[in-house]
């Protein structure tokens, strides 16, 4: 392989030194997508596509076998059934795009392009609830929604557009609609660890940064290796705000009529880019075995003379390993030398490499390499499904341990001001303190070093970390993480 050539392939920005060029020159070379011509917006390529198939692929069988339908609604919400939630109205207003036009007419009524999709589902909800016997009612979308936002956007992290799923909820008590909140946040919590390899916090947002109209937002926090936290889903009770605007009532078994409780639950392919960012490297992609779209990559390495005998035993292994349900590729294009594939494939992220040369073939064996660290071993041709499934598993649990140091490692305390901001301005990371729970005391922090409190604990009734405010000194109500943010 040419040099000009390798330098023109392979990643050229260094992850520790410019991260932010880093992350763009791996997404875009690794082939997962593109710039589109509208700021903000890009176009998914197949491999970035295939990476949210398969997350979609294990959330939705996991919503389904716990009573989620899936069901679609319009893109557009006309203005009117906007505004019947105020809330949603006034938190979204700055980030709405708006249908005003239609061929050459104005449209009598302006529509908008759905940022969240509360208020067109759960009006249709108030219609197709009746009594006690229609709920709990679970339904779920797989979509996209626009919000122009206003900060920096970013491949999959912050997109104007971004791919989702919105889950929407209707209970008949606090209870079952909160239960319904910490369920989703557990499937999250699991798709995260199960499939990203990406470790979590679970949390809630402070009071001023919830969800608009919600009575708690439950939320996923990563880690990224830069040292901000990543709010990767959400989870919300809604309480019977919603059930009340748009009339969400049921009649119970007394006969009575009551108002419903909703919960709502969205995850973007932002956990997509958190899992980019967390084990992606200097060579590119690295990716978990279940998330991968190839899992093992077989390099046959011939010489003229052993040509015939090294591809038939790599295209056999490979056919064993396509057999035991292995996503399994076989590279034995002619035109590249191994060196290269090597490379492409490590830039691809896949996270197990086979290379079969003359050796391996003559003493049964095969070589085997991971990608996250390049660690190889040989393993014997007899029983290698086995092998590799293990050797799978190895590489989603290094993945994981690496990133779950990295959190661990990042998650600090501090009991003053000062000792807040040095610790952040030094290692950035998250920053547990004391909080009397005002908003202004954030701001003051916000204003120094824009780090924000990314979350509080899920439990409302914990003591906080330290007994006083790290800002006003004041008694503290609750343990606020601090971090910066993307
Ligand atoms: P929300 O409906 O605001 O609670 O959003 C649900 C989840 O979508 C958030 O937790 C984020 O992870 C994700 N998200 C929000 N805005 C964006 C965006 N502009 N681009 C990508 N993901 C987003």
């Amino acid at each position: 392989m040419s040099e000009p050539e390798t330098q023109e392939l392979g990643i050229t920005e260094s992850k520790e030194h410019s991260p932010g060029e880093w992350y763009a020159e791996v997404v875009q070379k690794a082939g997962l997508a593109d710039y589109a011509p509208m700021g903000g917006f890009i176009v998914t390529r197949p491999r970035g596509y295939a990476l949210w198939e398969r997350i979609q692929d294990h959330l939705d069988g996991w919503f389904k076998e716990t009573g989620v339908q899936n069901a679609y609604f319009p893109m557009f919400i006309p203005e009117s059934y906007l505004e019947r939630e105020k809330d949603i109205v006034e938190g979204f207003d700055p980030e709405v795009a708006w249908v005003t036009q239609a061929g050459n007419d104005e449209l009598d009524e302006r529509l908008a392009v759905r940022p969240t999709s509360e208020s067109i589902i759960t009006p249709f909800m108030s219609q197709w609830i009746r009594s006690h016997r229609d709920l709990p009612m679970r339904l779920n979308q797989w979509c996209s929604v626009v919000r122009w936002e206003a900060t920096d956007t970013k491949p999959f992290f912050r997109t104007k557009e971004f791919l989702w799923q919105e889950g929407h909820t209707a209970h008949r008590d606090e209870a079952s609609a909160w239960e319904e909140t910490m369920l989703r946040l557990d499937q999250y919590r699991r798709v995260h660890e199960e499939v990203l390899a990406v470790p979590v916090l679970e949390g809630r947002k402070p009071e001023h940064d919830k969800f608009p109209g919600a009575h708690t937002t439950a939320a996923i926090e990563s880690l990224m290796p830069d040292g901000k936290a990543l709010q990767s889903a959400t989870s919300h009770y809604l309480g019977d705000g919603f059930a009340e605007a748009f009339d969400v009532t049921y009649v119970d078994e007394d006969e009575n009529e009551h108002v419903a409780h909703t919960a709502s639950w969205g995850l973007s392919w932002r956990a997509l880019g958190g899992m980019i960012m967390t084990h992606a490297d200097d060579q590119g992609l690295s990716l978990p075995p279940t998330l991968a779209p190839e899992q093992v990559v077989v390099v046959p390495i011939w010489q003229e003379d052993t040509r015939d005998e090294v591809l038939e035993y790599a295209a056999d292994l490979a056919a064993e390993l396509d057999e035991a349900d292995v996503r399994v590729e076989l590279d034995d294009r002619d035109e590249r030398n191994p060196g290269f594939k090597f490379n492409e494939w490590e830039l691809k992220g896949v996270p197990l490499r086979i290379e079969i040369g003359p050796n391996e073939v003559e003493n049964d064996e095969a070589t085997v390499v991971h990608r996250p660290d390049g660690a190889s071993a040989v393993e014997t041709r007899d029983g290698i499904a086995d092998a590799i499934g293990d050797h799978l598993d190895t590489i989603h649990a290094k993945l994981y341990a690496a990133a779950e140091q990295d959190l661990e490692e990042n998650v600090r305390e501090a009991e003053s001001r000062d000792e807040l901001l040095g610790t952040i301005g030094r290692h950035g990371g998250i920053v547990k303190t004391g909080w009397c729970g005002d908003e202004d005391c954030e701001a003051a922090i916000k204003d120094e070093i824009a780090a924000e409190i990314v979350m509080v604990p899920l439990e409302r009734d914990t003591d906080p970390v330290h007994d006083e405010c790290v800002v006003c000194d004041d008694a503290a109500v609750e343990t606020a993480y601090f971090a910066k943010s993307y």
